[in-house]
């Protein structure tokens, strides 16, 4: 420690404080952790040894003082399995699964030619949870952890409409005392990408594929993320069980589906090992159909005393096993690495490939992720690589067949290629950013893109095709430019693709939005870490945009802000501002901050955020983007609406096709009437919109005894309240 000085020792607590609550963050709030528990460990005990050392540079937001942070436990409830939860043994080929039968005849002792009836299902790529019914009702469900201890889940499965509260029939004989269903909590391929997209959207976490998208949504202490992922369940067995009201495997799934929960819809028996290869087939080729992932066949022994007889070994039973899909992979070249520059300056190195057919669908690029990702695989253009698609959704370069060839390595760009800035890591980030802010086109632009897009101010008719057009002429150059389009309506009319009416339409839509929603506005101006929920949490507490931005100035700590670093920075440097500044004014200034408790009190707002609104409005570049659009837009105090709502307080699902407005719409409109829109049926619903097709969701509703209007109802609703 003494070659230290305390200039460093600032530095550096400054930094583990800040690299600390990232992985903190990743490790409890987003289920992806992206170090060793051993690596964190070294991070907390590092910090304290300094803090030992330099009591009075102890900051204000030190992982230290962060109370009832249980940073290596689970935020879960631990809860032990009463029977353990298997895995099976895997096949991969086809006289595997011949010798697999093979072996049951012989422990059974039955002769050569007996027939061994299987059953056979698709083997859905989720998260195992065992659901606990007693008396048919749900009394625990539980992720199944090492096989012996899970997490109690009990919470986040009532958000699941495919898992019933109370089994269907209950109370009637044949549904037992007691009676664990096992299956899959998973996530369909296309709710997986429409959640990637509202993610991308409102800047947050991108899942690699669904079962990553479903394990992080269920895992979830506050129970409330869980019911806005859209989550399904797929039964396959049970495990403690106070009676089986069946003699074969194949007969007890069907009476789980006849109790209500959901089962395979491919299961099927098989007389014969060829029979088993033909379903796997079968089901091979509709993979790519199926509207979830799954990883290969499971068969089981249909009849039960059989599969009691033969038991297990180690973990896994001997009367089933899962008969895997090879991995979906193609090799190709490599032809370019193209960067691509975000709206916070990050650069995206994006591989365009010779186009390749991966599990039925032709890949054309593929992200590269990082600068340390592309060290990694030791990639140059022209190497020979190896995709895989992940999760059957988003294609990955698993290998590169050509690393070893000599040839000039990649060199990372160290400039931004749209305006040539300085492009930096900063020192335990993992992106390289460009440091150009404002001047940046690629920032510039992408901030344009996002201040309009659905989630945030959602001007119709001003489209990323549009935006860039404007930009280049000039016209565009921050938000409030976008008011000030109507002085160029002449302008517009001129240029190619633009008649009076498509202009008037444009600027009418644009003169829509003069009193916007402050929440929107808030998300519009991508501040770091503040996304489209945390705007709105941050609205409901602060009404108005000016009582915001003061209580963010207060919460602001003196060291930072106003430092040279921070000058024409945008939105994009906040996070790195503060590592600049001179450390020894902090926290040794006078008494630490307090000003940050207010925003803090606010559920769902920590110190990531409170830092980013403080570095914003300490940016005077931002000020004045903040105030041109202040002078041209007025929106209104943002209150939630409760009253004089027929359906304030009610959790309302929209299910099937809406005929005069958008699912968006739909949920914005019971928003604003104090309602909050769910995307699953369960207890808890209190209204179902439904419209033509509408499915499962309405016959839960029947089910539950749930009120179901039609479309025409609920406008009447939204008109009476408005
Ligand atoms: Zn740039």
């Amino acid at each position: 420690m003494t070659d230290t000085t305390e200039a460093d020792a600032a530095n550096e607590l400054m930094r583990l404080a800040r690299q600390i609550a990232k992985h903190n963050r990743l490790y409890h709030a987003e289920d992806s952790p992206e170090i060793s528990d051993a690596e964190y460990d070294a991070l907390v005990r590092r910090n304290a040894e300094l803090e030992a050392a330099y009591p009075h540079l102890i900051r204000p937001d030190s992982p230290s003082a962060q109370v009832g942070h249980e940073v290596a436990a689970s935020p879960l409830r631990k809860v032990a399995h009463e029977v353990r939860m298997m895995s099976l043994d895997n096949a991969f080929t086809d006289d595997e699964v011949e010798e697999f039968v093979a072996r049951v005849r012989r422990f059974l002792a039955l002769p050569d030619d007996a027939e061994v009836v299987m059953t056979a299902e698709d083997k859905i790529d989720g998260l195992s949870c065992s659901l606990r019914y007693e008396h048919g009702k749900l009394v625990r469900a539980a992720t199944r952890g090492d096989g012996q201890v899970g997490e109690d889940v009990t919470a986040n499965v009532a958000y699941i409409s495919d898992i019933p509260q109370e089994l269907k029939g209950a109370g009637l004989f044949d549904i037992p005392a007691v009676f664990e269903i096992r299956g899959e909590v998973y996530m369909a391929k296309e709710d997986f990408l429409a959640l990637n997209s509202r993610q991308a959207e409102a800047g947050d976490k991108i899942f690699a594929n669904p079962r990553n998208a479903a394990a992080g949504s269920l895992r979830q202490k506050d129970a409330s993320v869980t019911a806005s992922r859209p989550l399904r369940f797929l039964a396959h067995g049970w495990g403690a069980a106070s009676k089986v009201p069946a003699a074969a495997q194949y007969d007890m799934m069907r009476k789980i589906a006849d109790w209500g929960v959901p089962v395979s819809p491919l299961l099927v028996r098989c007389s014969s090992a060829a029979e088993m290869v033909a379903h796997y087939r079968s089901i091979g080729a509709q993979r790519a159909d199926l509207p979830y992932d799954i990883d290969g066949v499971v068969y089981k022994v249909d009849r039960l005393d059989w599969q009691d007889r033969l038991g297990f070994v180690a973990k896994a039973p001997r009367w089933g096993i899962a008969h895997k899909f090879p991995a979906e992979r193609a090799e190709t070249t490599l032809e370019a690495i193209d960067i691509q520059v975000g709206r916070t300056g990050k650069l995206t190195p994006v591989g365009r490939l010779k186009p390749v057919l991966v599990g039925g669908v032709t890949v054309t690029n593929v992200t590269l992720h990082n600068r340390d990702e592309i060290g990694r695989l030791g990639v140059r253009v022209g190497d020979r690589i190896v995709l895989q698609r992940a999760g059957d959704v988003i294609p990955q370069v698993v290998e590169n067949l050509t690393r070893d060839e000599p040839r000039e390595p990649y060199h990372f760009p160290d400039h931004c290629p749209e305006c040539g800035s300085e492009a930096v890591a900063e020192e335990g980030e993992v992106d390289v950013r460009c440091t150009g802010g404002l001047i940046c086109p690629a920032q510039r632009v992408e901030r344009l893109k996002h201040f309009v897009s659905r989630a945030a101010l959602d001007i119709e008719g001003l489209g990323e095709k549009t935006i860039v057009e404007f930009f280049q002429l000039g016209w565009l150059e921050s938000p409030a430019d976008i008011f000030r389009l109507r002085k160029r309506r002449s302008d517009i009319v001129g240029r190619e693709g633009w008649k009076d009416k498509s202009v008037d339409n444009l600027l009418a839509a644009i003169e829509a939005k003069r009193e916007p929603d402050a929440a929107r506005l808030l998300f519009g101006l991508g501040i770091r870490h503040v996304g489209a929920v945390t705007a709105r949490d941050l609205m409901k507490r602060f009404v108005t945009l000016p009582a915001l931005r003061e209580a963010a100035e207060q919460a602001s700590s003196p060291a930072r802000g106003g430092g040279p670093a921070n000058a024409g920075g945008g939105d994009s440097q906040h996070e790195t501002a503060a590592e600049t500044d001179s450390p020894l004014h902090h926290p040794a200034d006078g008494p630490p901050p307090r000003a940050g408790e207010e925003l803090l009190s606010i559920d769902g707002v920590g110190p990531v955020v409170v830092e980013a609104l403080g570095d914003f409005f300490h940016e005077p570049h931002n000020i004045a983007v903040w105030e041109d659009l202040l002078s041209e837009v007025s929106p209104p105090a943002y209150v939630v609406e409760t009253k004089d709502s027929a359906v304030a307080g009610k959790t309302i699902v929209f299910t099937g096709k809406l005929e005069t407005m958008s699912r968006d719409e739909a949920k914005a409109q019971a928003e604003a009437l104090g309602a909050r829109a769910a995307g699953s049926v369960s207890a808890k619903t209190g209204l179902v919109v439904a419209g033509p097709g509408a499915g499962s969701k309405l016959k839960q509703a029947a089910a539950l005894g749930i009120d179901v209007i039609d479309e025409a109802a609920w406008a009447e609703i939204v008109r009476q309240a408005g």
